[in-house]
Order: C-alpha cells, then sequence, then structure tokens
C-alpha cells in the first residue's frame, strides 16, 4: 500500500508537531510517523509533569552550537510570544517559575493535547506505533514501515537525540544523516548530573538530597542557581547547566557561598576564632549538615589571618574534577548532532540534499535549562513547516 503526502514527518515530539501544524495550516498534506505508542512522550515528562514550555527571556546565548548564529533566524521567527499566543489561546493557565520560565499550572497534557487539536484542525495525519525499516530517495523521499510505505517530495527528520532511551530515544536522526552523508558532531549527554571521584563521593554523598544555592562555573561560564548532591555526585539546575560545558578532564569551581565573606565577621578581634564559630558562619549561608560537613574537612590549619583568607577563597572555588556524567539514561538534552553548516538556517532544509529537514534536539542546537529546549524545538519545527 503506498501513501502520497507533501511532507513526511518523522518524530512526533516537540518540533515534529510544531513543524506539521505549520505545514498542515498552509494546506500541506502533511503524515507525522511515530513509532511509540502514543506521541510527545517527552513533552509529558518534561518540567517535573508540568512542562517548562518556553522562557520569556530566550536569547541566543542560551544556546550551545558550533556555530553560535545558526539558531538566531529561526529564534527570531518563532519566538516565546508566539508560543505563548497559542497556549493563551487554548486557555491553558500556567505560570512563571523563576527566571522567565514558563510552566503549566496543572500538567504537560495541557501542551500535548493543544498540539494534538491543532494537529487536527490543521488535517495532519498522525500514525504511532509506526516502525520506520527503511527511508530511500529517487524522485522524492520513500519511507517504508512493515505494512505500508510513504512518499512524498519533502522528508523532515524531527526523531530528537539520544537522551532518555527507556522513554523512545533512538539514534535513529544521526543514522538517517549518515546515510545522506550529512556531518554530524558526535552527540554528548549536556544538562546531566555529574559523578564524583571515589573519594569525593566518600566525603560527600552521605549528604544525598542536601541542596545550596551556589555559582558553578566552568570554561569561562557560570550559573547561580540551586546545586544538589545525590547518591553519586551532584545534580540540581546549577550542576545541569554547568554539565553542557564540561568536558574531561576540566574541572568545575563552585562558589558555595555567593556573594559574601563568611570570615568577616573575625574582623571583630573579640570573636573568638575557632571551628564552631566559622560553622555558624557558614550554616546562615549553607544548609546545617553541609555546612558542618564543609568545616569538618577543612578546617583552617591555624587561625591566622593567612589561614582564614585561604579558608574563605577555597569556600568560594570548591574545586571538582568529575569522574563523569550519570551519561544519556540521565541527560535532559542531547549536545552535538546534525552539523549545522549542513542546514539552512532558515527553512533547516539540508543544503545537499533538497526536500530533506533536520529539526529539533536532532541538530547541534542545544539549549541551557528553562524552556529554552522546547522554545529551539517551536521555532526550528515552525522554520521548516513554514517552508514546506
Ligand atoms: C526528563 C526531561 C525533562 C525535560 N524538561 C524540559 C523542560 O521542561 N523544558 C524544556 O525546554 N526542555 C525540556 N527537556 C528537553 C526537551 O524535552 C527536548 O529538548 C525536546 O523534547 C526536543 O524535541 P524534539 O521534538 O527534537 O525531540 P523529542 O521530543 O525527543 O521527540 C522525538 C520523537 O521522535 C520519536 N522517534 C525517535 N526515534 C524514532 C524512530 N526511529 N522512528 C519514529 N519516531 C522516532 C520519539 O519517540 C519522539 O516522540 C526535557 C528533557 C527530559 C529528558
Amino acid at each position: 500500500m503506498i501513501h502520497s503526502f507533501d511532507a513526511l514527518i518523522l518524530g512526533g515530539g516537540a518540533a515534529g508537531l510544531m513543524c506539521a501544524i505549520e505545514a498542515g495550516k498552509r494546506g500541506r498534506r502533511v503524515a507525522v510517523l511515530e513509532h511509540a505508542d502514543r506521541l510527545g512522550k517527552k513533552i509529558l515528562i518534561s518540567g517535573g509533569g508540568r512542562c517548562n514550555f518556553t522562557n520569556i527571556h530566550c536569547q541566543p546565548e542560551n544556546f550551545l552550537s558550533s556555530n553560535q548564529h545558526f539558531a538566531k533566524s529561526a529564534l527570531a521567527r518563532y519566538t516565546p510570544a508566539d508560543f505563548l499566543a497559542l497556549v493563551e489561546k487554548h486557555r491553558i493557565p500556567y505560570h512563571e517559575k523563576t527566571l522567565g520560565q514558563l510552566f503549566c499550572d496543572r500538567s504537560a497534557r495541557d501542551i500535548l493535547e493543544m498540539l494534538e487539536e491543532e494537529c487536527r484542525s490543521a488535517k495532519v495525519s498522525i500514525l504511532v506505533s509506526t516502525q520506520i525499516q527503511e527511508v530511500s530517495r529517487a524522485a522524492g523521499f520513500a519511507v517504508r514501515t512493515a505494512n505500508a510505505e510513504f512518499r512524498a517530495p519533502a522528508l523532515v527528520v524531527a526523531t530528537g537525540g539520544l537522551s532518555i532511551p527507556k522513554i523512545g530515544a533512538t539514534s535513529f536522526g544521526y543514522d538517517l544523516a549518515r546515510q545522506f552523508g550529512i556531518k554530524i558532531r558526535e552527540p554528548w549527554p549536556a544538562l546531566v548530573p555529574l559523578v564524583l571521584s571515589a573519594e569525593d563521593r566518600s566525603r560527600y554523598c552521605d549528604l544525598a538530597g542536601v541542596s545550596a544555592d551556589v555559582i558553578a562555573s566552568c570554561d569561562g561560564e557560570e550559573f547561580r542557581e540551586k546545586m544538589l548532591i545525590t547518591h553519586r555526585g551532584l545534580s540540581g539546575p546549577a550542576i545541569l547547566q554547568i554539565s553542557s560545558y564540561w568536558k574531561r578532564p576540566q574541572p568545575i569551581v563552585i562558589d558555595l557561598a555567593p556573594g559574601s565573606e563568611v570570615t568577616a565577621i573575625f574582623r571583630d578581634t573579640k570573636m573568638a576564632r575557632d571551628a564552631a564559630a566559622v560553622r555558624g558562619e557558614l550554616r546562615k549561608r549553607l544548609p546545617n549538615r553541609l555546612a558542618d560537613r564543609w568545616v569538618e574537612l577543612h578546617t583552617p590549619a591555624s587561625w591566622t589571618n593567612t589561614a582564614l583568607a585561604d579558608f574563605e577563597r577555597y569556600t568560594h572555588a570548591w574545586i571538582i574534577v568529575p569522574a563523569g556524567t550519570e551519561g544519556f539514561e540521565k541527560a535532559e538534552a542531547t549536545g552535538g548532532g546534525v552539523d549545522t553548516d549542513e542546514l539552512s538556517a532558515k527553512t533547516m532544509e539540508c543544503r545537499r540534499v533538497p526536500g530533506l529537514f533536520f529539526i529539533g534536539e536532532v541538530v547541534d542546537v542545544t539549549g541551557h535549562l528553562g524552556g529554552f529546549n522546547f522554545q529551539w524545538a517551536w521555532a526550528a519545527g515552525a522554520a521548516a513547516g513554514r517552508s514546506l
């Protein structure tokens, strides 16, 4: 059985659905082929189930890519305000949590249902549980599944990255790119918890669950947000953000008391200089257990001004050399991917393979934590959808 369309979209996640909606609205006959038993599984688990669907402060600087300019055009032509207009049209209640991050008040399901409804009104054909066996190109593109063949002059690859394989992530998009001779930047886990060395694990990981407001920095980038100690290392927004910039064997530097001088109190010469006093000061800035552990492990060798200055310096620059990351199983995003040199920044179409498009996370554009990855998926999806 052969089914013909104007465009085939592989992957029914954030980018694929947005692309289908934009193309369908313009009268194109589009089909979304999704291998999972339902659309948008990642949308449903995103933002702790509330989907941080965009960020109102979205800027090109919030993205990593080997070409810092590539995402600008798509992001400028489909903005957070555009997505918000859609959310408001569907009367979905939302709130700003922090730092411009917009979340659903109720559930991520609201966003998925909105996209599904938009697909219905744009007359998009949706096929779930569809296992793609082969993709070929002659006059147009042909996609063969177990019991049908789909043909179209345009093929959009929106199959996402490698993060969270247990909900359906595959290397399909990269494999397809290679099949057509398209360059790939080696994918790596981004926005991922870090694993500490055995020595640091034995020092800190019994404090699993403790979190603190810190500045984490690496490779000239820094993020001030919460850090969380885990059973194997460090996580929390500050660590996830900085993990995207970390490459082995670089160190990560953590300021445990941003913007304050812990030992300032000892300028008062009447103040006793001892572990109890320094612990008391640190407890004002850190959870008690972490403050106590820090002092226990780094008690100044003497109580001279020089020793106190060393303690102060180290408290603002805890140097960690992670043993690794928790990998794609726990990563919220995938760095690297289809090389942006291969794509038109305006349409996401391959320069060397007309009619073939790559959008969303499969492309070498990775957002910071905070709604930026979805904004990229919406923007790239819209860019391709409007050009089909
Ligand atoms: C736990 C978690 C929480 C997150 N929370 C947020 C958040 O709150 N805000 C934010 O901005 N970003 C968040 N992200 C990142 C965000 O989910 C992704 O960046 C975004 O979903 C990428 O969209 P995409 O359409 O490119 O890929 P996906 O959403 O991954 O969609 C790809 C689709 O392709 C399908 N597919 C894969 N292989 C095949 C194949 N061979 N054949 C057919 N279909 C296939 C998949 O099943 C999937 O439906 C989160 C990620 C994770 C893992």
